[in-house]
Protein backbone atom coordinates (compact mmCIF):
# COMPACT_ATOMS: atom_id res chain seq x y z
CA UNK A 1 0.00 0.00 0.00
CA UNK A 2 1.47 3.35 -1.06
CA UNK A 3 0.61 6.00 1.34
CA UNK A 4 0.98 10.06 -0.33
CA UNK A 5 2.20 12.79 1.97
CA UNK A 6 4.21 15.67 0.81
CA UNK A 7 6.83 15.55 3.41
CA UNK A 8 8.13 12.10 5.31
CA UNK A 9 10.12 12.80 8.15
CA UNK A 10 12.43 9.95 9.55
CA UNK A 11 13.12 9.75 13.23
CA UNK A 12 11.44 10.44 16.07
CA UNK A 13 13.95 11.97 18.53
CA UNK A 14 14.45 16.68 19.41
CA UNK A 15 14.65 16.93 15.40
CA UNK A 16 11.81 14.74 13.78
CA UNK A 17 9.61 16.28 16.51
CA UNK A 18 10.46 19.93 15.89
CA UNK A 19 10.57 18.81 12.13
CA UNK A 20 6.58 17.32 12.00
CA UNK A 21 5.53 20.37 14.48
CA UNK A 22 6.79 23.32 12.06
CA UNK A 23 6.10 21.48 8.77
CA UNK A 24 2.41 20.73 10.16
CA UNK A 25 2.05 24.40 11.42
CA UNK A 26 3.48 25.42 8.14
CA UNK A 27 0.10 23.94 6.58
CA UNK A 28 2.30 20.81 4.97
CA UNK A 29 0.84 17.39 5.07
CA UNK A 30 3.60 15.25 6.95
CA UNK A 31 4.07 12.04 8.44
CA UNK A 32 6.70 10.79 11.09
CA UNK A 33 8.29 7.96 11.17
CA UNK A 34 10.37 5.78 13.97
CA UNK A 35 12.00 2.83 14.10
CA UNK A 36 11.21 3.07 18.07
CA UNK A 37 7.66 2.27 19.64
CA UNK A 38 7.43 6.05 20.59
CA UNK A 39 8.73 9.07 20.53
CA UNK A 40 12.50 10.08 22.07
CA UNK A 41 15.48 9.06 19.54
CA UNK A 42 18.59 8.46 21.46
CA UNK A 43 16.88 9.31 24.78
CA UNK A 44 14.38 6.56 24.65
CA UNK A 45 17.11 3.69 23.44
CA UNK A 46 20.03 4.64 25.64
CA UNK A 47 18.18 3.84 28.84
CA UNK A 48 21.19 2.19 30.52
CA UNK A 49 21.67 2.94 33.93
CA UNK A 50 23.01 6.40 34.52
CA UNK A 51 21.82 7.35 30.84
CA UNK A 52 21.87 11.62 31.75
CA UNK A 53 22.84 14.12 29.11
CA UNK A 54 25.75 16.39 30.52
CA UNK A 55 24.33 20.00 28.82
CA UNK A 56 22.86 22.05 31.43
CA UNK A 57 18.93 20.94 30.67
CA UNK A 58 18.11 24.60 30.98
CA UNK A 59 19.85 24.86 27.89
CA UNK A 60 19.57 21.58 26.73
CA UNK A 61 15.52 21.85 25.97
CA UNK A 62 13.23 23.47 22.83
CA UNK A 63 13.43 27.29 22.77
CA UNK A 64 10.79 27.47 19.88
CA UNK A 65 7.79 27.56 22.12
CA UNK A 66 7.35 30.17 25.34
CA UNK A 67 4.64 27.97 26.42
CA UNK A 68 6.72 24.87 26.93
CA UNK A 69 9.52 26.90 28.77
CA UNK A 70 7.34 28.62 31.02
CA UNK A 71 5.38 25.45 32.11
CA UNK A 72 7.94 22.76 32.43
CA UNK A 73 10.59 22.70 35.77
CA UNK A 74 13.37 20.93 35.63
CA UNK A 75 14.21 18.80 38.44
CA UNK A 76 18.43 18.69 38.26
CA UNK A 77 21.01 20.52 36.86
CA UNK A 78 22.02 17.91 34.38
CA UNK A 79 19.07 16.22 33.65
CA UNK A 80 18.63 11.83 33.54
CA UNK A 81 17.09 10.29 30.42
CA UNK A 82 13.83 9.27 32.31
CA UNK A 83 13.50 13.25 33.26
CA UNK A 84 14.20 13.52 29.33
CA UNK A 85 11.50 10.70 28.25
CA UNK A 86 9.19 13.05 30.39
CA UNK A 87 9.84 15.96 29.09
CA UNK A 88 9.82 14.70 25.63
CA UNK A 89 6.04 13.47 26.66
CA UNK A 90 5.38 17.09 27.98
CA UNK A 91 6.22 18.40 25.14
CA UNK A 92 4.14 15.52 22.50
CA UNK A 93 0.90 16.31 25.19
CA UNK A 94 1.35 20.07 24.62
CA UNK A 95 1.64 19.81 20.45
CA UNK A 96 0.22 16.54 20.00
CA UNK A 97 2.77 15.28 17.82
CA UNK A 98 2.86 11.52 18.40
CA UNK A 99 -0.12 11.18 16.57
CA UNK A 100 1.57 12.05 13.24
CA UNK A 101 4.29 9.58 13.71
CA UNK A 102 4.10 5.93 12.50
CA UNK A 103 6.13 4.28 15.37
CA UNK A 104 7.90 0.43 15.27
CA UNK A 105 8.69 1.34 11.63
CA UNK A 106 12.21 0.96 10.13
CA UNK A 107 13.05 2.73 6.91
CA UNK A 108 15.19 0.36 4.70
CA UNK A 109 14.74 2.59 1.53
CA UNK A 110 14.37 6.20 0.00
CA UNK A 111 14.49 6.04 -3.58
CA UNK A 112 14.33 9.99 -5.77
CA UNK A 113 11.80 9.35 -8.51
CA UNK A 114 12.82 11.54 -11.27
CA UNK A 115 10.20 11.26 -13.28
CA UNK A 116 7.18 12.09 -10.63
CA UNK A 117 9.63 14.04 -8.76
CA UNK A 118 9.12 12.34 -4.67
CA UNK A 119 10.61 10.04 -2.40
CA UNK A 120 9.44 6.52 -2.76
CA UNK A 121 10.26 5.60 0.62
CA UNK A 122 10.55 1.33 1.98
CA UNK A 123 9.72 0.36 5.16
CA UNK A 124 10.98 -3.29 6.72
CA UNK A 125 7.74 -4.58 6.15
CA UNK A 126 7.38 -3.40 2.94
CA UNK A 127 5.41 -0.19 3.79
CA UNK A 128 5.61 2.58 1.22
CA UNK A 129 5.34 6.13 1.40
CA UNK A 130 5.59 8.74 -1.43
CA UNK A 131 6.48 12.25 -0.38
CA UNK A 132 7.78 15.31 -2.28
CA UNK A 133 10.24 15.70 0.16
CA UNK A 134 12.16 13.81 2.62
CA UNK A 135 13.47 14.90 6.17
CA UNK A 136 16.42 12.45 7.59
CA UNK A 137 16.10 13.23 11.38
CA UNK A 138 18.00 10.04 11.80
CA UNK A 139 20.95 11.73 14.57
CA UNK A 140 24.60 11.83 14.91
CA UNK A 141 24.94 8.87 17.38
CA UNK A 142 22.06 6.51 16.98
CA UNK A 143 22.89 3.96 14.57
CA UNK A 144 25.16 1.49 17.30
CA UNK A 145 28.30 0.06 16.58
CA UNK A 146 28.84 -4.10 16.51
CA UNK A 147 32.31 -4.07 17.93
CA UNK A 148 34.20 -6.98 15.98
CA UNK A 149 35.59 -9.55 18.84
CA UNK A 150 36.28 -12.65 18.25
CA UNK A 151 33.58 -14.97 19.87
CA UNK A 152 30.94 -13.00 20.64
CA UNK A 153 28.22 -14.82 19.65
CA UNK A 154 29.28 -17.55 21.76
CA UNK A 155 29.24 -16.05 24.97
CA UNK A 156 26.10 -18.09 26.58
CA UNK A 157 25.62 -14.81 28.92
CA UNK A 158 23.57 -11.87 28.15
CA UNK A 159 25.06 -9.57 25.71
CA UNK A 160 23.40 -6.33 26.39
CA UNK A 161 24.01 -2.90 23.89
CA UNK A 162 23.99 0.14 26.11
CA UNK A 163 21.61 1.51 23.23
CA UNK A 164 19.49 -0.90 23.07
CA UNK A 165 19.27 -1.27 26.87
CA UNK A 166 15.84 -3.56 27.84
CA UNK A 167 12.78 -1.90 29.31
CA UNK A 168 13.49 -3.48 33.23
CA UNK A 169 17.41 -3.62 34.26
CA UNK A 170 18.56 -6.96 35.15
CA UNK A 171 18.98 -7.60 38.52
CA UNK A 172 22.96 -7.07 38.17
CA UNK A 173 23.48 -7.41 42.27
CA UNK A 174 24.24 -11.43 42.13
CA UNK A 175 26.27 -11.11 39.12
CA UNK A 176 29.62 -10.43 37.51
CA UNK A 177 28.87 -7.69 34.81
CA UNK A 178 31.78 -6.85 32.33
CA UNK A 179 31.41 -3.53 30.56
CA UNK A 180 33.27 -2.75 27.61
CA UNK A 181 33.86 0.66 26.45
CA UNK A 182 34.59 3.80 28.34
CA UNK A 183 33.47 6.70 26.27
CA UNK A 184 30.84 9.05 27.73
CA UNK A 185 28.19 6.00 27.70
CA UNK A 186 30.45 3.37 29.88
CA UNK A 187 31.81 6.00 32.34
CA UNK A 188 28.09 6.48 33.04
CA UNK A 189 27.36 2.92 33.46
CA UNK A 190 30.27 2.35 35.32
CA UNK A 191 29.78 4.66 37.92
CA UNK A 192 26.49 3.33 38.21
CA UNK A 193 26.86 -0.36 38.80
CA UNK A 194 30.06 -0.50 40.54
CA UNK A 195 28.09 0.14 44.04
CA UNK A 196 25.35 -2.62 42.93
CA UNK A 197 26.94 -5.23 40.84
CA UNK A 198 28.33 -8.51 42.57
CA UNK A 199 31.59 -7.80 40.57
CA UNK A 200 32.17 -5.47 37.63
CA UNK A 201 35.04 -5.87 35.19
CA UNK A 202 36.31 -3.04 32.83
CA UNK A 203 37.61 -3.61 30.13
CA UNK A 204 39.33 -0.45 28.89
CA UNK A 205 41.11 0.56 25.72
CA UNK A 206 41.22 3.85 24.96
CA UNK A 207 40.76 5.89 28.81
CA UNK A 208 38.61 9.05 28.41
CA UNK A 209 39.52 11.99 30.33
CA UNK A 210 36.56 12.82 32.72
CA UNK A 211 35.78 15.89 34.91
CA UNK A 212 33.57 16.19 37.57
CA UNK A 213 29.84 17.25 36.20
CA UNK A 214 28.40 18.30 39.64
CA UNK A 215 25.14 17.75 39.18
CA UNK A 216 22.53 19.77 41.19
CA UNK A 217 19.53 19.68 42.06
CA UNK A 218 17.09 22.71 41.16
CA UNK A 219 14.96 24.17 42.93
CA UNK A 220 11.14 25.76 42.55
CA UNK A 221 12.96 29.26 43.17
CA UNK A 222 15.94 28.70 40.48
CA UNK A 223 13.42 27.72 38.46
CA UNK A 224 11.27 30.88 38.58
CA UNK A 225 14.17 33.06 38.25
CA UNK A 226 14.92 30.92 34.83
CA UNK A 227 11.89 31.32 33.71
CA UNK A 228 12.26 34.84 33.88
CA UNK A 229 15.34 35.24 32.20
CA UNK A 230 14.82 32.65 29.36
CA UNK A 231 14.74 34.76 26.69
CA UNK A 232 18.12 36.45 27.68
CA UNK A 233 19.57 32.62 27.88
CA UNK A 234 18.42 32.06 24.74
CA UNK A 235 19.75 35.06 23.01
CA UNK A 236 23.17 33.89 24.55
CA UNK A 237 23.26 30.23 23.06
CA UNK A 238 22.04 31.42 20.21
CA UNK A 239 25.28 33.88 20.00
CA UNK A 240 27.15 31.19 21.61
CA UNK A 241 30.06 29.00 20.25
CA UNK A 242 28.16 25.80 21.35
CA UNK A 243 24.76 27.17 21.38
CA UNK A 244 24.67 27.45 25.45
CA UNK A 245 25.56 29.28 28.37
CA UNK A 246 28.52 28.05 28.72
CA UNK A 247 31.13 31.11 29.43
CA UNK A 248 33.91 30.94 26.61
CA UNK A 249 36.93 32.96 27.50
CA UNK A 250 39.30 35.13 25.42
CA UNK A 251 42.39 34.59 27.64
CA UNK A 252 45.21 32.54 27.08
CA UNK A 253 46.85 30.13 28.85
CA UNK A 254 50.26 31.94 28.80
CA UNK A 255 48.96 35.82 29.10
CA UNK A 256 48.33 34.40 32.80
CA UNK A 257 51.19 33.54 35.62
CA UNK A 258 51.82 29.76 36.10
CA UNK A 259 50.27 30.22 39.97
CA UNK A 260 47.04 32.56 38.08
CA UNK A 261 46.70 29.19 35.51
CA UNK A 262 47.20 26.40 38.91
CA UNK A 263 43.94 28.90 40.32
CA UNK A 264 42.23 29.11 37.33
CA UNK A 265 42.47 25.22 36.52
CA UNK A 266 41.07 24.16 39.81
CA UNK A 267 38.37 26.82 39.95
CA UNK A 268 37.21 25.15 36.79
CA UNK A 269 37.35 21.44 38.28
CA UNK A 270 35.92 22.41 41.24
CA UNK A 271 33.21 24.56 38.99
CA UNK A 272 32.88 20.73 37.65
CA UNK A 273 30.70 20.88 34.02
CA UNK A 274 33.09 21.64 30.86
CA UNK A 275 34.28 24.95 32.85
CA UNK A 276 38.02 23.72 31.86
CA UNK A 277 37.07 23.46 28.57
CA UNK A 278 36.36 27.04 28.35
CA UNK A 279 39.30 28.18 30.53
CA UNK A 280 41.76 28.69 28.15
CA UNK A 281 40.90 29.98 24.51
CA UNK A 282 44.14 28.11 23.01
CA UNK A 283 43.41 24.53 25.14
CA UNK A 284 42.77 23.36 21.44
CA UNK A 285 44.71 24.52 19.14
CA UNK A 286 48.42 24.67 21.05
CA UNK A 287 49.77 21.26 22.02
CA UNK A 288 51.91 23.18 25.28
CA UNK A 289 48.33 24.46 26.57
CA UNK A 290 47.02 21.48 25.89
CA UNK A 291 49.35 19.04 27.58
CA UNK A 292 49.39 21.14 30.80
CA UNK A 293 45.69 21.26 30.82
CA UNK A 294 45.67 17.72 30.40
CA UNK A 295 48.52 17.18 32.68
CA UNK A 296 46.12 18.33 35.58
CA UNK A 297 43.35 16.33 34.89
CA UNK A 298 46.21 13.19 35.14
CA UNK A 299 47.16 14.79 38.61
CA UNK A 300 43.47 14.39 39.67
CA UNK A 301 43.13 10.85 38.68
CA UNK A 302 46.19 10.74 40.69
CA UNK A 303 44.47 12.40 43.96
CA UNK A 304 41.39 9.87 43.43
CA UNK A 305 41.90 6.49 43.09
CA UNK A 306 44.08 5.28 45.51
CA UNK A 307 45.79 2.07 44.01
CA UNK A 308 48.71 4.14 41.65
CA UNK A 309 48.76 1.54 39.21
CA UNK A 310 44.97 1.51 38.36
CA UNK A 311 45.31 4.99 38.48
CA UNK A 312 48.21 5.01 35.67
CA UNK A 313 45.94 2.58 33.81
CA UNK A 314 42.95 5.30 34.31
CA UNK A 315 45.10 8.09 32.84
CA UNK A 316 45.03 9.11 28.84
CA UNK A 317 47.96 9.37 27.03
CA UNK A 318 49.10 9.92 23.35
CA UNK A 319 46.01 12.34 22.38
CA UNK A 320 44.99 15.58 23.02
CA UNK A 321 42.40 16.92 26.06
CA UNK A 322 39.30 17.79 24.21
CA UNK A 323 40.21 15.78 21.23
CA UNK A 324 38.27 12.97 22.50
CA UNK A 325 34.83 13.73 23.26
CA UNK A 326 35.20 15.28 27.07
CA UNK A 327 33.42 13.10 29.60
CA UNK A 328 31.33 14.35 32.84
CA UNK A 329 30.83 11.78 35.79
CA UNK A 330 30.09 11.23 39.22
CA UNK A 331 32.30 9.08 41.09
CA UNK A 332 33.70 7.43 38.09
CA UNK A 333 37.23 7.23 39.06
CA UNK A 334 36.05 6.82 43.37
CA UNK A 335 34.65 3.72 41.94
CA UNK A 336 37.71 1.89 41.23
CA UNK A 337 38.33 2.41 44.81
CA UNK A 338 35.47 0.00 45.76
CA UNK A 339 36.84 -4.10 46.14
CA UNK A 340 34.73 -5.30 43.20
CA UNK A 341 35.64 -3.46 40.49
CA UNK A 342 38.34 -3.92 38.36
CA UNK A 343 39.77 -2.93 35.94
CA UNK A 344 41.80 -4.82 32.90
CA UNK A 345 44.07 -2.66 30.64
CA UNK A 346 43.00 -3.62 27.36
CA UNK A 347 46.00 -1.26 26.00
CA UNK A 348 48.58 -3.90 27.62
CA UNK A 349 46.67 -6.85 27.37
CA UNK A 350 44.53 -6.81 24.72
CA UNK A 351 40.42 -9.04 24.27
CA UNK A 352 41.96 -12.16 22.69
CA UNK A 353 38.42 -13.92 22.39
CA UNK A 354 35.28 -14.22 23.67
CA UNK A 355 34.02 -17.72 25.03
CA UNK A 356 31.19 -18.94 26.04
CA UNK A 357 31.35 -18.09 29.83
CA UNK A 358 34.39 -15.20 30.00
CA UNK A 359 36.26 -12.61 28.17
CA UNK A 360 40.04 -14.21 27.66
CA UNK A 361 42.74 -11.58 27.31
CA UNK A 362 45.93 -12.23 25.72
CA UNK A 363 47.48 -13.06 28.92
CA UNK A 364 45.11 -16.08 28.88
CA UNK A 365 43.13 -14.25 31.66
CA UNK A 366 39.54 -15.61 32.01
CA UNK A 367 36.79 -13.23 33.64
CA UNK A 368 33.66 -15.21 33.90
CA UNK A 369 30.96 -13.18 33.29
CA UNK A 370 27.05 -13.03 33.70
CA UNK A 371 26.69 -10.22 31.37
CA UNK A 372 28.74 -8.68 28.83
CA UNK A 373 28.15 -4.88 28.38
CA UNK A 374 28.73 -3.23 25.36
CA UNK A 375 29.21 0.32 25.72
CA UNK A 376 31.30 0.10 21.67
CA UNK A 377 29.72 3.68 20.62
CA UNK A 378 28.01 4.06 16.84
CA UNK A 379 28.99 4.30 13.49
CA UNK A 380 27.87 8.05 14.30
CA UNK A 381 27.49 10.88 11.88
CA UNK A 382 26.54 8.94 8.58
CA UNK A 383 25.53 5.37 10.06
CA UNK A 384 22.13 6.06 10.40
CA UNK A 385 21.70 7.58 6.68
CA UNK A 386 24.18 4.65 5.20
CA UNK A 387 22.63 1.83 6.89
CA UNK A 388 19.26 3.19 4.39
CA UNK A 389 19.34 2.50 0.74
CA UNK A 390 18.83 6.47 -0.50
CA UNK A 391 19.27 6.61 -4.45
CA UNK A 392 19.43 10.23 -5.74
CA UNK A 393 19.21 12.01 -9.08
CA UNK A 394 20.86 9.53 -11.49
CA UNK A 395 20.51 6.83 -9.45
CA UNK A 396 23.30 7.73 -7.07
CA UNK A 397 23.43 6.33 -4.13
CA UNK A 398 24.67 8.02 -0.57
CA UNK A 399 26.43 5.24 0.59
CA UNK A 400 28.93 5.68 -2.43
CA UNK A 401 28.53 9.60 -2.42
CA UNK A 402 30.34 9.41 1.16
CA UNK A 403 32.62 6.67 0.75
CA UNK A 404 35.27 9.42 0.18
CA UNK A 405 34.17 11.09 3.82
CA UNK A 406 30.90 12.61 4.37
CA UNK A 407 30.34 15.64 1.70
CA UNK A 408 27.43 18.15 2.56
CA UNK A 409 26.00 21.82 2.46
CA UNK A 410 25.90 23.02 6.37
CA UNK A 411 24.86 19.37 7.50
CA UNK A 412 21.67 20.02 5.99
CA UNK A 413 21.43 19.06 2.09
CA UNK A 414 23.69 16.76 -0.30
CA UNK A 415 24.28 17.68 -3.84
CA UNK A 416 22.56 15.30 -6.07
CA UNK A 417 19.74 14.19 -3.92
CA UNK A 418 16.47 16.48 -4.72
CA UNK A 419 14.20 17.45 -1.66
CA UNK A 420 16.34 15.69 0.67
CA UNK A 421 17.11 17.77 4.05
CA UNK A 422 18.76 16.59 7.34
CA UNK A 423 19.02 17.84 10.26
CA UNK A 424 22.31 17.98 12.41
CA UNK A 425 23.94 16.37 9.23
CA UNK A 426 27.50 15.76 8.85
CA UNK A 427 29.73 19.00 8.43
CA UNK A 428 27.42 21.20 10.85
CA UNK A 429 28.04 21.77 14.37
CA UNK A 430 26.34 18.44 14.77
CA UNK A 431 27.06 17.07 18.49
CA UNK A 432 29.61 19.61 19.17
CA UNK A 433 26.83 22.11 19.87
CA UNK A 434 23.83 21.97 21.77
CA UNK A 435 21.99 19.66 19.22
CA UNK A 436 18.23 20.48 20.47
CA UNK A 437 19.04 24.16 19.05
CA UNK A 438 21.19 22.93 16.02
CA UNK A 439 18.00 20.85 15.27
CA UNK A 440 15.86 24.00 15.83
CA UNK A 441 17.30 25.93 13.67
CA UNK A 442 18.14 23.73 10.93
CA UNK A 443 14.61 22.68 10.82
CA UNK A 444 13.21 26.32 10.94
CA UNK A 445 16.25 26.46 8.05
CA UNK A 446 14.39 23.24 5.88
CA UNK A 447 11.08 24.24 6.46
CA UNK A 448 11.72 27.91 5.15
CA UNK A 449 13.23 26.30 2.09
CA UNK A 450 10.07 24.19 1.39
CA UNK A 451 7.67 26.75 2.38
CA UNK A 452 9.60 28.94 -0.52
CA UNK A 453 9.28 26.10 -3.07
CA UNK A 454 5.77 25.32 -2.64
CA UNK A 455 4.85 29.45 -2.93
CA UNK A 456 6.73 29.60 -6.06
CA UNK A 457 5.20 26.58 -7.67
CA UNK A 458 8.54 24.21 -7.60
CA UNK A 459 9.01 21.05 -8.30
CA UNK A 460 13.03 20.49 -7.35
CA UNK A 461 15.19 22.04 -4.76
CA UNK A 462 18.96 21.26 -4.80
CA UNK A 463 21.63 22.83 -3.22
CA UNK A 464 24.16 24.57 -6.02
CA UNK A 465 27.53 22.60 -6.19
CA UNK A 466 29.68 25.40 -5.37
CA UNK A 467 27.83 26.36 -2.28
CA UNK A 468 28.55 22.85 -1.44
CA UNK A 469 31.80 22.81 -2.10
CA UNK A 470 32.39 26.16 -1.06
CA UNK A 471 31.32 25.05 3.10
CA UNK A 472 33.14 21.67 2.46
CA UNK A 473 36.40 23.94 2.12
CA UNK A 474 35.58 25.67 5.24
CA UNK A 475 34.97 22.61 7.25
CA UNK A 476 38.40 21.73 6.11
CA UNK A 477 40.17 24.39 6.30
CA UNK A 478 39.01 24.88 10.25
CA UNK A 479 40.50 21.31 10.76
CA UNK A 480 44.07 22.19 10.05
CA UNK A 481 44.35 24.54 12.44
CA UNK A 482 43.15 22.43 15.38
CA UNK A 483 44.24 19.29 17.55
CA UNK A 484 41.29 18.19 16.97
CA UNK A 485 41.92 15.46 14.19
CA UNK A 486 44.88 14.04 16.11
CA UNK A 487 42.79 11.48 18.11
CA UNK A 488 41.51 8.73 16.79
CA UNK A 489 37.81 8.94 17.71
CA UNK A 490 34.10 8.95 16.32
CA UNK A 491 34.80 12.67 16.25
CA UNK A 492 37.23 11.18 13.41
CA UNK A 493 35.61 8.28 11.83
CA UNK A 494 38.32 6.42 13.34
CA UNK A 495 36.06 3.76 14.97
CA UNK A 496 34.16 1.91 12.19
CA UNK A 497 37.18 0.03 10.62
CA UNK A 498 37.12 0.88 6.41
CA UNK A 499 35.08 4.00 7.53
CA UNK A 500 37.04 7.30 5.78
CA UNK A 501 38.81 8.85 8.66
CA UNK A 502 38.25 12.62 8.74
CA UNK A 503 37.04 15.04 10.44
CA UNK A 504 33.21 16.07 9.16
CA UNK A 505 31.80 18.44 11.45
CA UNK A 506 31.75 22.06 11.30
CA UNK A 507 34.00 23.38 14.38
CA UNK A 508 33.83 27.42 13.53
CA UNK A 509 30.86 27.32 16.36
CA UNK A 510 27.34 27.23 16.47
CA UNK A 511 27.13 30.76 15.92
CA UNK A 512 29.00 31.18 12.66
CA UNK A 513 26.58 28.02 11.63
CA UNK A 514 23.91 30.39 12.12
CA UNK A 515 25.25 33.33 10.34
CA UNK A 516 25.73 31.15 7.40
CA UNK A 517 22.17 29.35 7.42
CA UNK A 518 20.86 32.70 7.42
CA UNK A 519 23.34 33.67 4.48
CA UNK A 520 22.48 30.57 2.30
CA UNK A 521 18.26 31.49 3.38
CA UNK A 522 18.89 35.19 1.77
CA UNK A 523 16.82 36.14 -1.59
CA UNK A 524 14.62 33.49 -1.12
CA UNK A 525 17.29 30.64 -0.82
CA UNK A 526 18.98 31.96 -3.90
CA UNK A 527 22.20 32.24 -2.14
CA UNK A 528 22.44 28.47 -1.93
CA UNK A 529 19.85 26.57 -3.56
CA UNK A 530 18.58 26.09 -6.94
CA UNK A 531 14.67 25.75 -7.32
CA UNK A 532 13.15 24.72 -10.59
P1 LIG B 1 32.46 6.11 22.29
O1 LIG B 1 32.80 7.40 22.86
O2 LIG B 1 32.73 5.85 20.86
O3 LIG B 1 33.16 5.00 23.18
C1 LIG B 1 33.19 3.66 22.77
C2 LIG B 1 34.11 2.91 23.68
O4 LIG B 1 34.10 1.53 23.30
C3 LIG B 1 35.55 3.37 23.58
O5 LIG B 1 36.12 3.32 24.86
C4 LIG B 1 36.18 2.33 22.67
O6 LIG B 1 37.55 2.18 22.85
C5 LIG B 1 35.44 1.09 23.12
N1 LIG B 1 35.46 0.05 22.10
C6 LIG B 1 34.84 0.07 20.90
N2 LIG B 1 35.10 -1.07 20.23
C7 LIG B 1 35.91 -1.80 21.04
C8 LIG B 1 36.53 -3.08 20.90
N3 LIG B 1 36.37 -3.82 19.80
N4 LIG B 1 37.30 -3.51 21.93
C9 LIG B 1 37.47 -2.77 23.04
N5 LIG B 1 36.91 -1.55 23.22
C10 LIG B 1 36.14 -1.08 22.22
O7 LIG B 1 30.89 5.77 22.49
P2 LIG B 1 29.90 6.26 23.66
O8 LIG B 1 30.55 6.15 24.96
O9 LIG B 1 28.63 5.54 23.44
O10 LIG B 1 29.70 7.78 23.37
C11 LIG B 1 29.34 8.23 22.08
C12 LIG B 1 28.83 9.62 22.16
O11 LIG B 1 27.48 9.64 22.60
C13 LIG B 1 29.55 10.49 23.18
O12 LIG B 1 30.79 10.90 22.76
C14 LIG B 1 28.55 11.60 23.36
O13 LIG B 1 28.59 12.52 22.32
C15 LIG B 1 27.25 10.83 23.31
N6 LIG B 1 26.84 10.51 24.69
C16 LIG B 1 26.46 11.57 25.45
C17 LIG B 1 26.13 11.35 26.74
C18 LIG B 1 25.71 12.50 27.57
O14 LIG B 1 25.25 13.50 27.13
N7 LIG B 1 25.88 12.39 28.82
C19 LIG B 1 26.17 10.08 27.29
C20 LIG B 1 26.56 9.03 26.50
C21 LIG B 1 26.89 9.26 25.18
P3 LIG B 1 38.56 2.84 21.76
O15 LIG B 1 38.40 4.31 21.93
O16 LIG B 1 39.88 2.31 22.12
O17 LIG B 1 38.09 2.39 20.41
Amino acid sequence: MMQQFEVIVIGGGFGGMYAVHSLRKAGRKVRGIEAGPRLGGVWYWNKYPGARVDLPSVDYSYAFDDAIQQEWDWTEQFAAQPELLRYIDFVDKKLSISSEFDFNTTVTDALWDPGQKNWIITTKTDNKYQAKYCVFATGPISYPKVPRIDGLDDFKGQIIYSSRWPDCDPDFTKSAVGVIGTGSTGIQIIQSLGPIAKELYVFQRTPSFSMPMRNVKLTTSYMKEVKKHYSGIRDAAWNSAVGGTRPQTTRSFYSLTPEQRQQLLEASWEQGGLAMLGAFRDVLTNKSVNDAVADFVRSKIDEVVDNPEVAEALKPRGYPIFARRPCLDTGYYETYNLPNVHLIDCLKDPIRTISDTAVVNDSGRETQLDYLILATGFDALTGAMTHININGSDGRNLKDVWNDGAYSFLGTMVSGFPNLFMTAGPNGPSVLANLIHTNEVDVDWIVGAIQTAERKGMQCVTVKKACEDEWMSRVHDLTLGSLIPQAKTWWTNSNIPGKKEGLTMFIGGFLEYRKALERAAGQDYKNSLLME
